[in-house]
């Protein structure tokens, strides 16, 4: 049995926000990718993860969260409705037994939850929905496909919201049983959910789903693996910012990496690695035009590369300032690192001078919070929200100054490839 020509292809939340991208999904696969040896990893419709954060949200906070239930719910029976014309068709009742759970899992949450590991057992229900949605879906139109829960393969340890896999026992269950199924036909499965060795879900990270197919490529040993997008292939900045964006035809997994690593939103960062271990290469397109080039990510290695523009939003920059103006030691660095490890923030620039040191990260209220109670004794901690951090990979003159122009800049940084602002 040969699993050299297995495909793994994942659909992101806009290729499955209503009941047109279902068909126009069904299309690509049947067009692009056959009826078998092709596994579809499949994001919650739309928006309904930031929906379900929110529900999380306010059932943590013991709010009444029914209307916005109510809302979540109307949206997937409302594309179910456009997609079956049978009102008895099993997808109803499997939906509203999902929705049932759904609720019953917000009603268990109060403010005592351990909040991250609820999160986990809520969020998770919007690829519940989708990939039962689609199994039904494709199989009405000819695609038959074996739906496959994600949590019983995906094993990860209990680090909710991020669950660290367990590879050599996530790729002994995968290869036990998903090998004779692709054999079979489709299959068809979630992204972004993991499962925990005692039955409870976690999840990989917001946008997990890209690492959850590479996940299923490396212990398929695919042949490749396809992210279907709303954009033709992998673009040299975000359109919605930049009117004369460029597609790389093709370029190497260390450059996508960086470009992750930046916060280009294209590809989650954790996807890359177990590909390029396995030399599986990565192709980009757009759903919107299947039949487009799009861009191929593989072992390449390409002199000129056009500067890549990431623009990472909602930043802050916290300094931290010794209090008796000596001058910041390795002692008080290791201090500063241990708590930014212990609250889980994730550093995205840092630099420091004699008597301060600085970090540009996400802003997270209730964390920078905690950060300062947890440090407030020994450092005089200043900060600012509301910047952008603009990155310029394989940047040149002339586009340091285009991201430059008419910019208030706290914190700027260079390497011989990258250059790096902080700014309004
Ligand atoms: N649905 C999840 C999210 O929106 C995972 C994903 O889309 O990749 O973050
Ligand atoms: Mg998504």
């Amino acid at each position: 049995m040969s699993t050299e020509r297995i495909k793994i292809y994942k659909f992101g939340g806009a290729s499955v926000k209503s009941a047109a991208s279902f068909r126009n999904l069904a299309r690509i696969v049947k067009s692009q990718g056959g009826k078998r040896q092709l596994l579809v990893v499949v994001s919650a419709m739309g928006k309904t993860t930031n929906a379900l954060e929110a529900l999380h949200g306010m059932a943590y906070q013991g709010q009444n969260f029914i209307s916005e239930f109510e809302q979540l719910k109307e949206y997937h029976l409302q594309v179910l409705q456009e997609l079956f014309a049978e009102q008895d068709h099993p997808a109803f009742q499997r939906l509203e037994h999902l929705f049932e759970q759904l609720h019953n899992q917000l009603q268990e949450i109060t403010p005592n939850s351990n909040f991250d590991k609820v999160y986990d057992q809520t969020v998770s229900f919007g690829e519940l929905f989708s990939s039962t949605i689609l199994h039904y879906f494709l199989e009405d139109q000819d695609l038959a496909n074996s739906l496959i829960d994600s949590r019983k393969y995906i094993q990860t340890d209990t680090n909710w919201r991020e669950g660290k896999v367990d590879w050599a026992w996530t790729e002994r269950l995968i290869r036990r049983d998903v090998p004779a199924l692709l054999e079979q036909g489709l299959v068809v499965t979630q992204g972004f959910l993991g499962g925990t060795n005692n039955g409870l879900t976690t999840t990989l990270g917001r946008e997990g789903s890209d690492f959850s197919a590479a996940i299923f490529a490396y212990c398929l040993n695919a042949g490749g693996m396809y992210i279907w997008k709303d954009v033709e292939g992998l673009l040299n900045a975000d359109p919605k910012h930049f009117p004369d964006t460029v597609r790389y035809p093709e370029i190497s997994y260390q450059e996508t990496v960086e470009m992750a690593y930046y916060g280009a939103s294209v590809i989650h960062p954790k996807t890359i690695k177990p590909l390029a271990n396995k030399r599986i290469p990565l192709y980009v397109k757009s759903f919107l035009n299947p039949e487009g080039e799009g861009t191929k990510i593989c072992d390449c290695r390409f002199e000129v590369v056009a500067p890549a523009y990431i623009i990472k939003e909602k930043q802050c920059l916290v300094s931290f300032g010794v209090k008796d103006f000596t001058f910041i030691s390795e002692k008080n660095l290791g201090t500063i690192f241990n708590a930014l490890s212990e609250l889980r923030i994730k550093i995205h620039l840092m630099q420091n001078s004699a008597i301060s040191f600085s970090i540009c990260t996400d802003y997270n209220p209730e964390r920078l919070h905690r950060l300062i109670q947890t440090l407030q004794d020994q450092f005089v901690i200043h900060y600012n929200t509301e910047l952008k951090l603009y990155t310029v990979k394989n940047y040149n003159a002339a586009s340091i100054n285009r991201i430059m122009e008419g910019k208030q800049v706290l914190l700027e940084q260079r390497t011989r490839t990258t250059f790096q602002v902080v700014s309004r």
